[in-house]
């Protein structure tokens, strides 16, 4: 993240999508479009599939159940929600919360692009096997490559992307969940988010202070 101070927790008018019609089947099922959240030159990046019934209704990436988990991983990573940014693949909720199609989530990555191009983190994390598969661009046994690192080739350049499970598969799988907290602080190490004097862990970012 820069530090030249300003408000690190605005959302960046170019980044959100205003309107958007090109996946007939999700304009039909969602509310509204849930753009990314967070600071626009975050370190750190989460992305994960879509949103669900919460998220539609919210308009927030990552909130209900789900997003509890995050949020409770981050502030055991020393990190607060306001450190990071979270986005998805697909900006729209898909019916009965059925994957995105291969279709939709082509017709969304421009979206997600442009927002890695913008931010230019020192880490990506994948949340879940549809972001993952989506942004390595291979088939990917989530549970057991979850933690790992790789490179990729996203917005034109090499990028880091830690790969991890979704939070929600903790809440179905106890077992999941330390691995799950282990890879949050790794993203934080890695990206050096957690690193830095006075970085969340309270629920207050305090970055913009620096
Ligand atoms: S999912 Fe993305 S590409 Fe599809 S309609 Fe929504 S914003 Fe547009």
């Amino acid at each position: 993240m820069s530090e030249d101070g300003g408000d690190g927790a605005a959302l960046d008018e170019d980044l959100r999508v205003p309107s958007c019609e090109r996946c007939p089947a999700l304009v039909e099922s969602r509310s509204r479009i849930v753009d990314g959240v967070g600071p626009t030159d975050a370190d750190l990046l989460f992305v994960g599939e879509g949103p669900g019934a919460t998220e539609d209704e919210e308009g927030e990436p990552f909130v209900g159940r789900s997003g509890d988990v995050l949020d409770e991983a981050l502030r055991d990573a020393g990190l607060a929600r306001a450190d990071v940014r979270i986005t998805n693949c697909v900006r729209c909720r898909p019916p009965d919360n059925r994957d995105p199609t291969t279709d939709e989530l082509a017709n969304c990555r421009g979206h997600l692009e442009s927002e890695i191009e913008r931010l230019a983190p020192e880490l990506i994390v994948t949340l879940g096997k549809v972001p993952s598969e989506h942004l390595l661009d291979r088939s990917v046994a989530i549970t057991g490559e979850s933690g790992g690192v790789v490179d990729a080739r996203l917005a034109g350049e090499s990028r880091r992307v830690l790969l991890s499970v979704h939070p929600a598969a903790t809440l179905y799988d106890r077992s999941q969940r330390d691995g799950f907290f282990e890879t949050i602080a790794r993203a934080a190490e890695l990206s050096g988010v957690g690193d830095r004097e006075g970085s969340g862990g309270d629920g207050q970012s305090r970055l913009g202070e620096f």
